[in-house]
């Protein structure tokens, strides 16, 4: 390697690898969490008929005002939270932990879940601890408690479903999370279009606790726009590490136009929470996997041992991309990630599964 490379990166960037998203090419793409409905080709020429008219020689709105109005009516945050919008929830991210990165401070998460909490915690230059999950993913409470009072942890994010496992936490102990923590717990309600669950309602009633949303898992991915909705006292700090400009003028009119349609990616909703009833139900029908319950819009299964690998190869060779969690090891050893999709999609997932599961 580039000698000046080797010295002047720092050691944690140098070890990591690169978030890698394999390209899904022509197949049946059910690795990534996505709604797999498009808008219906009227209200897509409307929108286009909006784009003519967006002003792309001028910089957009730095603080996005409509959008964020728009925003706080469509996701209910409370009238007196204050917003700031990311370029997708990950910029939110960093956002915080810029905030608040020190070298000797930590970030806490449990194991497994989203990964991009740890990968962001190496680029700010703080130190992770991840705590493990009971066995059926539940939090391990006194684990969890007793991480927090020996790290002190800066901040504790919480996914609320958790990706890549899909089941909500227990309330209770959230709870005591909250009461114990040193500073902020972000709770990460990503996959809240699903889950019917949500702190939302509740944010301003602790003094550390903000919540963060979405688009991406409603549909609208593409455009890369997150939420974070908390006290004034949190976010005004947050907002000082923004980049001016963050959420371009193509993704806040679009978001505009969509979220005065919401009603179409509601019941895009309602129908993939249908679709995962029925696929969980054909999954667990089939001898050998062990299916977990989910409030999101993909499903966690652990498929018998030694056999992720190959399961996973298999789809692929039959078009079918889901997402292998063998090689994240720890209790995610053996475990395959589907996204829930079209009901046509669902079925060739499962046609395909059971081809290789008979070979
Ligand atoms: N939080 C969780 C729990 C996620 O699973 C994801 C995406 N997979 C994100 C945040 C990031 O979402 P985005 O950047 O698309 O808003």
């Amino acid at each position: 390697m580039n000698t000046k490379v080797q010295y002047w990166i720092r050691p944690e960037i140098q070890s990591l690898s690169a978030y890698h998203v394999p390209d899904p090419g022509k197949m049946v793409k059910l690795d990534a969490m996505e709604n797999p409905y498009s808008l219906p080709e009227d209200i897509k020429g409307k929108w286009l008929e909006i784009l003519r008219d967006v002003e792309l020689n001028r910089y957009p709105d730095p603080a996005a005002r409509s959008l964020t109005e728009q925003l706080r009516t469509a996701m209910q945050v409370p009238a007196e939270a204050k917003i700031i919008l990311g370029n997708g929830s990950d910029e939110l991210i960093q956002i915080i932990l810029m905030a608040v990165a020190k070298n000797d401070r930590v970030v806490l998460s449990v194991e497994p879940s989203f990964v991009m909490y740890k990968m962001i915690a190496a680029y700010t230059d703080m130190q992770y601890v991840g705590v493990p999950l009971n066995e059926d993913f539940s939090l391990n409470e006194t684990a969890l408690l007793s991480a927090i009072e020996a790290q002190q942890p800066a901040v504790i994010f919480l996914a609320y479903p958790n990706n890549p496992t899909g089941n909500l936490f227990d309330e209770s102990v959230i709870e005591k999370v909250i009461q114990r923590a040193p500073g902020l717990v972000v709770i990460d309600e990503a996959y809240h279009a699903f889950a019917e669950r949500s702190y939302m309602a509740k944010v301003l009633d602790y003094d550390n606790v903000v919540v963060m949303r979405t688009v991406s898992k409603l549909g609208l991915a593409g455009l890369r726009l997150g939420l974070l909705a908390g006290s004034e006292d949190w976010l005004n700090e947050f907002d000082k590490v923004r980049l001016p400009y963050n959420i371009n003028v193509l993704t806040q009119t679009t978001a505009e136009f969509a979220l005065a349609h919401k009603e179409i990616f509601d019941s895009q909703t309602v129908e993939i929470r249908k679709e995962r009833t029925e696929l969980f139900n054909a999954l667990h029908a089939i001898e050998g996997l062990v299916v977990y319950p989910s409030s999101a819009n993909f499903i966690l299964f652990r498929t018998p041992e030694g056999m992720a690998d190959q399961i996973f190869n298999g789809l692929k060779a039959q078009a079918v991309l889901i997402k292998n969690l063998n090689p994240s090891g720890g209790s995610l050893k053996d475990c395959l990630r589907v996204t829930v999709g079209k009901p046509e999609e669902n079925a060739a997932f499962l046609d395909a599964l059971k081809n290789v599961l008979s070979r």
